[in-house]
């Protein structure tokens, strides 16, 4: 890179981590551009609630000058976990607060936008799908774009997700499936339509775990509940029971079949959902995922660490974003800076990878036999 030229940064996804990384780099007045494939903010829906933890995910908060708002939206009621018996459906343990300051839970939705809306005007451009990069002998690097174009950088900051494409530059490494599938759907207005929904809830989760098979359900702002049953299913169960996922009565009438021995009080709440059932089959990157450093690219979030989600994802690619932003505007030179944050964050999400798949385990255990 000429010595004497503003570094061009390029982020790679308008995800939490990404949006992280560039709002810190704002903040301390180096210029940044987002790639994001989707054409606007609103493109999806960006799914349930997330919790904050202090050490990570609110810390990159307060790194980007936004934990204040961070508390205006946040459900700080919401660190509640109420755990029910799958045969009876009683309750039969109650945790949280957690004591550390608190895990205040947010819509995903509500702390993207915070991010979003904290940017300067234009820093994100939509629509921009990158489809590969190559790393250039002068050590910058060159991004080819969905539309066949190509744009050269000092350093590319992969923030794409799961399945990064910007992650073949440093590592071969591919997501496996967990074993495990999320199968999703929601509830609306829940205090006026599912009074009893709403009361086993609370203000925060519902845990029921069975084995091969759990359930969870997570009160959202505005009366909305999500709920996931966890199953440890092949990632193509639907497909080879004949079930299509669009119609919600098969979903129904095999979840039934799936849980015939849960209490039928919380089979029933599986029958009255609002919204449809999508499927979410759980991939990882192998742990420990690591790779030799490259000049001018590095990685961060999933694209680094993807993890079984059982509360760390979001926390630890923020505070990846808000660690490689703080080495890039210490004056160390990009190649340093990134290094530098190659060594904390690599050995961070190892263990990190090691416990969520732990989490899971627990989360969902096995079935017997
Ligand atoms: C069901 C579920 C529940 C979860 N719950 C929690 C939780 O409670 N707490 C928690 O901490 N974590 C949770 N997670 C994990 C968390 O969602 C992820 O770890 C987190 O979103 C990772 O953020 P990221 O910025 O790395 O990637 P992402 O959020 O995946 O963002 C990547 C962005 O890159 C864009 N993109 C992808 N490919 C390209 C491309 N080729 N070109 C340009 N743009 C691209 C995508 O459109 C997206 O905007 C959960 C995950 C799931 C699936």
């Amino acid at each position: 890179m000429h010595p004497a030229r503003t570094p061009r940064i390029a982020v790679v996804g308008a995800g939490l981590g990404g949006l992280t990384c560039a709002r810190v780099l704002q903040r301390h007045g180096h210029p940044v551009t987002v790639l994001e494939r989707e054409a606007s903010a609103d493109t999806r829906p960006q799914g349930g609630s997330l919790d904050m933890h202090a050490d990570t995910g609110q810390a990159a908060l307060r790194s980007a000058g936004l934990l204040d708002r961070f508390h205006d939206l946040a459900r700080p009621e919401g660190d509640e976990w109420r755990v029910l018996d799958p045969a009876t459906g009683a309750l039969v343990a109650r945790h949280g607060p957690t004591p550390d300051g608190g895990r205040p839970e947010i819509d995903r939705g509500q702390l993207r936008g915070l991010l979003l809306d904290s940017l300067a005007e234009g820093t994100v451009r939509w629509g921009r799908a990158v489809r590969a990069v190559t790393p250039l002998p002068d050590g910058s690097c060159r991004l080819l774009l969905g539309d066949g174009s190509t744009e050269d950088f000092d350093l590319v900051v992969g923030a794409d997700g799961a399945w990064s494409r910007v992650r073949p530059a440093l590592s071969s490494a591919v997501p496996r499936y967990t074993g495990v599938t999320f199968l999703e759907t929601g509830f609306d207005d829940c205090d006026t339509r599912h009074p009893g929904l709403a009361r086993l809830v609370g203000n925060g989760s519902l845990l029921v775990k069975g084995a091969g098979r759990s359930l969870v359900a997570q009160r959202n702002s505005n009366g909305h509940i999500r709920a996931y049953l966890a199953l440890r299913a092949p990632e193509d169960w639907h497909r080879t029971g004949g079930v299509d996922l669009a119609d919600r009565q098969a979903v129904r009438d095999r979840l039934a079949t799936l849980l015939d021995d849960w209490a039928e009080s919380l089979r029933d709440l599986l029958r009255t959902s609002d919204h449809g059932f999508v499927n979410r089959p759980l991939h990882v990157l192998p742990a420990p995922h690591g790779w030799e450093h490259v000049p001018g690219v590095t990685l961060l979030g999933d694209a680094a660490h993807l993890m079984p989600p059982v509360g760390l994802g979001a926390n630890l690619a923020m505070l990846d974003g808000a660690d490689l932003a703080h080495a890039l505007v210490s004056g160390a030179g990009i190649g340093e800076a990134v290094r530098a944050y190659e060594r904390t964050m690599l050995p961070r999400s190892a263990e990190a990878a090691t416990g969520s798949a732990q989490g899971l385990d627990h989360l969902v255990p096995a079935a017997a036999g």
